[in-house]
């Protein structure tokens, strides 16, 4: 058990090892260098938490994260608009767009189906993505979703609901080893297998 000598650094170690990765001897660690710290550094830091919950929006199109309705990459009149790549969170925006390998859109799904963890289809952005195809007139989706079990379910659940469009839907070449997440993915990697998608197919020719 631990003993803290103050409730106040407690209550501090139990909010930063919430954070992924974060461990209680971690947090610990953090809260003392901390507290070493000016205030106004501390300060700061807590503002820019605060702010970046309370000001951020996310793209009312795409869902990508953005200061604004629209994010830069939506509102960008050099980007392709006919190509929309579907990834499954922001970080992997950041890790394409590092690429300079993609012109298009995106659409951010903020996660994938995990029937385990009790993440369903409605729990993600696909029926604003199956939204976009007509309007949008969009000519080609890329998934480009993490080589796991839920990634690929959420892929073929993308592709079912797709059909009866004339939308070609490509995949990442898989460069990628299974289980690895994009942003893991080295930027020559990752931007060849966007170079090199290919046309997608479920594994059951379904
Ligand atoms: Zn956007």
């Amino acid at each position: 058990l631990e003993n803290y000598p103050s409730k106040h650094l407690e209550t501090a170690v139990n909010e930063l090892s919430k954070l992924p990765g974060i461990g209680r001897k971690t947090a610990l660690r953090l809260a003392i260098h901390l507290l070493k710290q000016d205030e106004a550094d501390v300060d700061a830091l807590g503002r820019s938490l605060v702010q970046l919950k309370k000001a951020i929006r996310f793209c009312k199109t795409c869902h990508n994260i953005s200061d604004n309705e629209l994010c830069e990459i939506c509102q960008n009149p050099k980007r392709d608009r006919s190509i929309v790549c579907v990834v499954e969170n922001i970080n992997d925006v950041m890790a394409i767009e590092k690429t300079s390998q993609y012109r298009g859109l995106y659409h951010v799904l903020g996660g994938v189906i995990s029937p385990m963890d009790g993440i369903g289809p409605t729990d993600v952005n696909i029926t604003s993505l199956v939204q976009r195809v007509t309007p949008e007139k969009l000519t080609e989706i890329i998934l480009a979703l993490p080589a796991t079990i839920e990634g690929d379910t959420t892929s073929y659940y993308i592709h079912k609901r797709l059909k009866g469009t004339d939308v070609l839907i490509t995949a990442l070449a898989r460069g990628i080893n299974v289980g690895d997440e994009l942003e893991y993915t080295d930027e020559i990697t990752l931007g060849r297998s966007i170079t090199n998608r290919i046309p997608y197919n479920h594994p059951s020719g379904k």
